[in-house]
């Protein structure tokens, strides 16, 4: 097996086909410790999916748990909740790291540092630029958003009319500087901002859809200001993120895209470490039963059926987005969630990964959508 890419999706790829007893080769052009631009939220769903893969062995000391949240419209508050369900912030550099460490423990082999001079997906190949060459039988693309196995089979990594952009700036304050985590729901079109408190410091952003936010960064400098942060003084850094763009079918041939680089990104709340570490999982799954059965070329058709409800989940989620983040129901919205507690809940439980989008039937949409066409609370 080969797998190009050491984030979470393909740690937890890599890991999982060495629990199934394959050979594995986890292929990825940084050396790690290295760094990924992210808020570091991981919900209470991420951190079912990374237990089922990993165990739940992670290192406590790499996260700071918080249950205090803080819901904004800019500056007016519009929920402040003080028992959420927990939320822990992680720092890539040290999180992904440590994932990587635990599937190189198991067996993985590791070609990071590594950069790959050709990629051949109808075969399986990657051609190192020393010139090593490694095959699989089949392939998993982990390579991120701008994954270069996708653009190996689909001649683009990503949709630039859907994809997300953002932001973001380190703080170096110490955590019970900024206690509770907060989200602005307007400080982008179609996206958010965010202040996640660290164990050493505090990460602010903002980003959503790239299209809609082309003045993303006078909007995240004013929004520094707004909280006291001279955007002079800090380092700003951007990423693209694939919100509400997955790859239809993720994968061709004997290749499977997982994390990004499948666009398995939340279009509401951006989470993409969860559905990363999930895809991975049953890329791998689905490939070890396919080469048990001497099958390669069915591992694909495995794969689309284990991961259908990850891409149903994500489209609820893309339905819901066009009520959250639509300019004319936003106002309404952002009234429905400061006049009523129990939604500030229902919004909370759902960003927590309490509850998922499938949890919110036809009913609730329903109920919604009368509350904002009524503007009823
Ligand atoms: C600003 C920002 C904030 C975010 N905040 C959150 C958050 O708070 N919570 C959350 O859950 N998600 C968040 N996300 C999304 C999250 O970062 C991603 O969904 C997640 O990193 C996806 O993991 P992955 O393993 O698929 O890809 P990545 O983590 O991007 O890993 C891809 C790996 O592939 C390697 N690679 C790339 N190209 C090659 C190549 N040619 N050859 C070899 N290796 C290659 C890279 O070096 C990298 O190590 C955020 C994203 C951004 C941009």
């Amino acid at each position: 097996m080969i797998v190009v890419g050491a984030g979470p999706a393909g740690s937890s790829a890599a890991l999982t086909c060495r629990k199934a007893g394959l050979a594995v080769a986890l292929i990825d052009k940084a050396r790690f410790p290295r760094g990924k631009l992210c808020g570091g939220g991981i919900t209470g769903r991420a951190r079912g999916h990374l237990d089922a893969v990993f165990g739940p062995v992670l290192d406590p000391r790499l996260f700071h748990e918080t249950r205090r949240l803080r819901l904004m419209a800019g500056d007016r508050e519009i929920g402040a909740l003080e028992d959420t369900p927990p939320l822990w912030m992680t720092m890539r550099q040290d999180f992904d790291a440590a994932l990587l460490a635990q599937a190189h423990a198991a067996g993985v082999e590791d070609y990071s540092g590594r950069r790959i001079a050709s990629l051949d997906v109808e075969t399986g190949s990657a051609v190192l630029t020393d010139g090593q060459v490694l095959r699989g039988r089949v392939m998993i693309g982990a390579d991120g958003v701008n994954s270069g196995t996708a653009r190996a089979l689909f001649g683009r990594a990503y949709d630039p009319r859907r994809i997300g952009f953002a932001l973001e700036a380190e703080l170096d304050a110490p955590a019970d500087a900024a206690p509770r985590a907060e989200l602005d729901l307007t400080a982008a079109r179609w996206g958010y901002g965010w202040a996640f408190p660290k164990l050493h410091g505090v990460t602010l952003g903002i980003g959503g859809q790239a299209g809609r936010n082309r003045d993303l960064r006078p909007r995240f400098d004013a929004w520094l200001v707004a909280r006291g942060v001279d955007p002079a003084r800090v380092v700003v850094k951007g990423h693209h993120l694939p919100m509400g763009d997955p790859r239809p079918p993720p994968g061709r041939g004997i290749v499977l895209l997982v994390g990004d680089a499948a666009g398995f990104v939340d279009p509401i709340t951006g989470e993409g470490i969860g559905w990363a570490v999930r895809s991975g999982q049953l890329a791998a799954e689905a490939a070890a039963v396919a080469l048990a059965a001497a099958q390669p070329e069915q591992a694909l058709a495995r794969y689309l059926d284990a991961v259908a409800p990850v891409q149903r989940e994500l489209s609820r989620a893309r339905f819901l987005a066009r009520v959250v983040y639509h300019p004319l129901l936003q106002q309404r919205f952002l009234n429905l969630i400061a006049g009523s507690p129990r939604i500030q809940r229902r919004f909370l439980d759902l960003m927590a990964g309490t509850i998922d989008y499938a949890d919110l039937g036809p009913a609730h949409f329903a109920r919604l959508g009368w509350r904002l066409v009524t503007g009823r609370g």
